[in-house]
């Protein structure tokens, strides 16, 4: 059970596109590589764009993926599959974030580590004591 942090509604405000295009954008991990995003298109259904950073010339790319380039690309304008894909990025970081937050709860709720704390804030006030019982020799 992982709770986002950022509603899908909030993303797809943000980055300009309809909850329709959103859900057409799909990370890919692929293995040992740089991770890509498969956008498919809403006007031509089973067309599919693959999105990916250009490291050269540092920027998104909308490429074609099973078929021609969309018409945007291709005329050297912007499109939403590169909006999807980065709405899409956000998103997973905010799971990956959301994620990362329940562990450490619930690590932090085993017994384990609530002793291991009470430990710790035991070893500190001896060590406290420690000090303070060798400054009162030191001025005495
Ligand atoms: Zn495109």
């Amino acid at each position: 059970m992982t709770q986002v942090l950022i509603t899908i509604a909030a993303l797809c405000s943000k980055h300009n596109i309809t909850e329709e295009q959103f859900s057409n954008a799909t990370k890919v991990i692929a293995n040992g590589r740089k991770a890509f995003y498969i956008v498919e298109s809403l006007s031509a259904p089973g067309q599919e764009y693959r999105v990916e950073w250009n490291d050269e010339y540092h920027c998104l790319q909308c490429l074609p993926h099973n078929g021609e380039a969309c018409k945007a690309s291709a005329n050297g304008l912007q499109c939403w599959h590169k909006r999807a894909a980065l709405a899409v990025e956000e998103h997973e970081q905010a799971k990956v974030r959301a994620r990362r937050k329940l562990e450490q709860a619930e690590i932090e709720a085993t017994p384990q580590y609530q002793a291991e704390q009470l430990q710790q804030a035991m070893y500190e006030l001896e060590a406290l004591h420690e000090e303070l019982l060798a400054s009162q020799r030191a001025t005495a």
